[in-house]
């Protein structure tokens, strides 16, 4: 089923602290688009962990261009990616297109030099894979949703009993 592939992300973790950034590297992976809410912070939490702002140093580190993409526009999310130092698009609707392609515009990557990073099937898995980006989901940080995201997240886990988690 062709379709379906679109909703199926091409790597899949219990967190963003298991990603491989190095396999991605090797792919000629150079930017990351990466979700808010509930892939680097718990929906509804201010404050980043320094765990959090480590990880963004060592990606930086290592050459990734990042742009948090994110649906949410509360002021919380903005000083989030502010307190991150990174580039941020709020009011995204994924899986709309736009969004994905202004964040390659702001971090200057091609299609096949960029990652989305997200916790939703439909939104950020769905939304890359229409713009042919590599696509990493992770599982939810919290339970806490938004009322439709809550319905989606059960056709969510009937895809994802076909996708593997990577170790
Ligand atoms: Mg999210």
């Amino acid at each position: 089923m062709i379709f379906m592939k679109k909703f199926y992300p091409d790597k899949y973790y219990d967190s963003i602290f298991d990603i491989d950034f190095d396999y991605l590297q090797k792919k000629g992976i150079k930017g990351l688009l990466i979700d808010l809410d509930n892939t680097i912070i718990s929906r509804g939490k201010k404050e980043t962990s320094d765990g959090l702002e480590e990880w963004f140093l060592r990606l930086s580190e290592k050459g990734f261009k990042i742009c948090i993409v994110s649906n949410n526009w509360k002021v919380r999310a903005r000083e989030i990616a502010e307190s991150l130092d990174v580039p941020f698009i709020a009011r995204a609707i994924k899986p709309r297109r736009k969004a994905f392609e202004q964040g390659m515009k702001i971090i200057n990557t091609s299609e096949h030099q960029t990652a989305v990073i997200g916790d939703q099937v439909f939104t950020d898995v769905f939304g890359g894979n229409r713009v042919n980006l590599f696509t990493i989901l992770v599982v939810p940080l919290s339970e806490s949703d938004l009322f439709y995201t809550k319905i989606l997240r059960k056709l969510e886990r009937l895809i994802l009993k076909k996708v593997q988690k990577e170790k």
